[in-house]
C-alpha cells in the first residue's frame, strides 16, 4: 500500500510567515513510499524547497535510493534539489526523471549546480545521480510502483504522473493550465486518471484571479473539482497553493466547497500531512 507525505505545497515561490503556517510555505515536494516494498527506497514528486526536509526525514528512516520525478523544471519544482543532504552521501543513489523536452537534463542541472550559481559542483558531491528523460511508463521493481507520465498543458513542457502499486493509485497534476470552459480536459487525460484513488491537482486560482492570469499555466478550484469528477477519483487534494493565499483564505475556500455535495473527499494539501492510499 502506498503512503504519501506532503513536504511542500506552494506554487511559484516559497512563502514563509505566520499567515501561511498552517498549510505551509514550502514549494512542491511530495514523498511516496510503499509499505509492502523496499523500505530503502522512496519516490519524490518534484523537489521544490520542501525537498530539503524530505531528504532529512527519509534519510533518518533509512531510505538510500531515491526516485525523483520532476513535473517540469520551473524553480518552484527544483529549487530544493541542490540543498538535499542525501547528495552528500556516498551510500545514496538518485534516479532523477524529467520531461524529455529538457534533454540533456544532466547539462541543465550541472549548469545551475556549479559556480557561480552554487558553490559545489554536482560531480563533487557523494551520491550517485543518474539523469533520465521520461516519456513512457516506468516500472520501479523494488518499490513495486508503475509510473505513467502524461504531457499536460503549462507555460513550458510539463508532465503529470500517475502511480499504481496494484492496490493503490495516485495522480499528480500540478502546474496544469485550465481553460475558461474546461476545454483543456482531453479524453486522454480523463482516461489516464480514471478511477484513481487520490488526485493531487493544481488549484492556484479563484475564478476572479484566473480571469487576470489565464495564461500563467495554472488551474482554478472549479477545474480541479471537474477533473476529479470526470476521473471518478475518491479523493481530491488541492495543491500548488498561490504563494499569497493565507491559511484563513484557504480554510474559507474549503468551507465553501464543503457545502456542496461532491462525490469524493476534498482536502487542501498541508505540509507535514500524511495519507495512506487505497
Ligand atoms: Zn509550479
Ligand atoms: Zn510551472
Amino acid at each position: 500500500m502506498l503512503s504519501l507525505k506532503f513536504y511542500g505545497v506552494r506554487g511559484s515561490f516559497p512563502s514563509p510567515g505566520s499567515a501561511m503556517s498552517y498549510f505551509g510555505g514550502n514549494t512542491s515536494c511530495v514523498a511516496v513510499c510503499n509499505e509492502v516494498a523496499s523500505q530503502r527506497e522512496a519516490l519524490l514528486l518534484d523537489v521544490g524547497s520542501g525537498a530539503v526536509s524530505a531528504s532529512e526525514e527519509l534519510l533518518a528512516k533509512g531510505v538510500r535510493r531515491f526516485h525523483i520525478f520532476l513535473s517540469h523544471l520551473h524553480w518552484d519544482h527544483v529549487q530544493g534539489f541542490p540543498f538535499m543532504s542525501l547528495l552528500d552521501r556516498k551510500d545514496c543513489e538518485v534516479d532523477l526523471y524529467g520531461p524529455a523536452e529538457y534533454a540533456p537534463l544532466e547539462q541543465v542541472f550541472s549548469q545551475v549546480m556549479s559556480p557561480p550559481l552554487f558553490p559545489v559542483d554536482l560531480k563533487k558531491r557523494g551520491a550517485v545521480v543518474q539523469f533520465l528523460e521520461i516519456s513512457k511508463p516506468v516500472h520501479l521493481e523494488s518499490l513495486r510502483v508503475e509510473v505513467t507520465p502524461i504531457a499536460i498543458s503549462h507555460s513550458d513542457p510539463a508532465l503529470g504522473y500517475r502511480l499504481d502499486s496494484g492496490t493503490s493509485s495516485v495522480a499528480y497534476l500540478t502546474d496544469h493550465q485550465c481553460g475558461h470552459d474546461f476545454s483543456f480536459i482531453s479524453k486522454e487525460l480523463v482516461s489516464w486518471a480514471q478511477g484513481v484513488n487520490t488526485l493531487i491537482h493544481d488549484a492556484q486560482y479563484t475564478k476572479t484571479e484566473f480571469s487576470q492570469k489565464s495564461d500563467w499555466g495554472h488551474s482554478t478550484y472549479e477545474f480541479a473539482v471537474k477533473m476529479a469528477e470526470l476521473a471518478n477519483a475518491k479523493r481530491l487534494i488541492f495543491f500548488h497553493h498561490d504563494p499569497k493565499r493565507s491559511d484563513e483564505e484557504l480554510l474559507l475556500i474549503l468551507k465553501d466547497w464543503s457545502t456542496k455535495a461532491l462525490p469524493f473527499e476534498l482536502l487542501a494539501a498541508r505540509e507535514g500531512e500524511e495519507f495512506q492510499i487505497d
